[in-house]
C-alpha cells in the first residue's frame, strides 16, 4: 500500500523562536530592544487570554523574521538578560513629583524628570 502523507511540520520560514516567557510584558520589552538593534522580530501568542497563557507552549514568544538574524538575536538576548541580573540599588525619589522610582530607570516614570545626581544623598 502506498499512503501519501501530507508532510507535517513543513518548514515555516521566518518562524524561528528565540525566546519564550510567560510574562508578556517582559517578552514585549525584549522584542522592542531587539527591534532597536535593527533585528526584525515579531511576537507570537501575544493576544492570549490569561487561562490560555498558563500553558507553556502557548507562552508569548519572540520570533525572528529572517533565519539569518537568529544567532545575532540570541546574542543580544543574552546580553539583555545578563544586564537584568545585575543587582539594583534602592529606589530613588523624584525631586519633581516625589514618586519613588526604581534604580533601573534614569528618568521618573511619572513625570519624566531626569534622575538627580546622588551627591545630595544623606
Ligand atoms: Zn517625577
Amino acid at each position: 500500500m502506498s499512503l501519501v502523507r501530507p508532510s507535517r511540520g513543513s518548514k515555516l520560514s521566518g518562524m524561528i523562536e528565540i525566546y519564550r516567557n510567560a510574562n508578556l510584558a517582559r517578552v514585549g520589552l525584549l522584542a522592542e530592544r531587539l527591534k532597536a538593534e535593527g533585528i526584525a522580530v515579531f511576537l507570537r501568542n501575544d493576544h492570549l487570554s490569561v487561562s490560555e497563557a498558563q500553558i507553556p507552549s502557548f507562552y508569548p514568544a519572540i520570533c525572528v523574521m529572517n533565519e539569518a538574524d537568529a544567532s545575532t538575536a540570541r546574542k543580544f538576548l543574552q546580553v539583555f538578560l545578563e544586564e537584568e541580573k545585575r543587582p539594583l540599588g534602592p529606589d530613588w525619589q523624584c525631586s519633581a513629583c516625589g514618586e519613588s522610582v526604581p534604580d533601573s530607570m534614569a528618568v521618573c516614570w511619572s513625570c519624566q524628570a531626569v534622575r538627580p545626581t546622588s551627591a545630595e544623598e544623606g
